[in-house]
């Protein structure tokens, strides 16, 4: 039994993976990766306890929108933080009611992860 807060991440993208989880093990955090939205589907299954999900929308087999469709339609209201491409959305409207709580735009700050994140804490 630990209390250390679970975040998932669910990226496609190798060094972008590489980069959140680096940022992130500096904070004291248990942390999950999933590489798409099937994935990340799956290990929420195993870790109903998870408490923040960092969700990328481009990725292969199901995008973030898909996954956190299903996820809102499980009837879950686990924090999930989409992370969007530069222009490709930054009305948070748009975001809230496709299921998202929040959003970060890539290239994503270490300060703006840390902060977003400790929010959802
Ligand atoms: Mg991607």
């Amino acid at each position: 039994m630990t209390g250390r807060k679970k975040v998932l991440i669910v990226e496609d993208d190798f060094s972008s993976k590489l980069y959140l989880n680096k940022v992130l093990e500096k904070m004291d955090l248990v942390l999950l990766n999933a590489g798409d939205g099937k994935e990340a589907l799956e290990l929420l299954k195993e870790n109903p306890d998870i408490d923040i999900i960092l969700m990328d929308i481009q990725m292969p087999v199901m995008d973030g929108y898909s996954c956190t469709k299903k996820i809102r339609e499980s009837g879950s209201s686990i924090a999930i933080i989409a992370q969007t491409a530069y222009g490709m959305s930054d009305d948070r409207d748009k975001m809230i009611s496709l299921g998202f709580n929040d959003f970060l735009i890539k290239p994503i700050s270490q300060k703006n992860l840390v902060e977003k994140v400790s929010e959802y804490l």
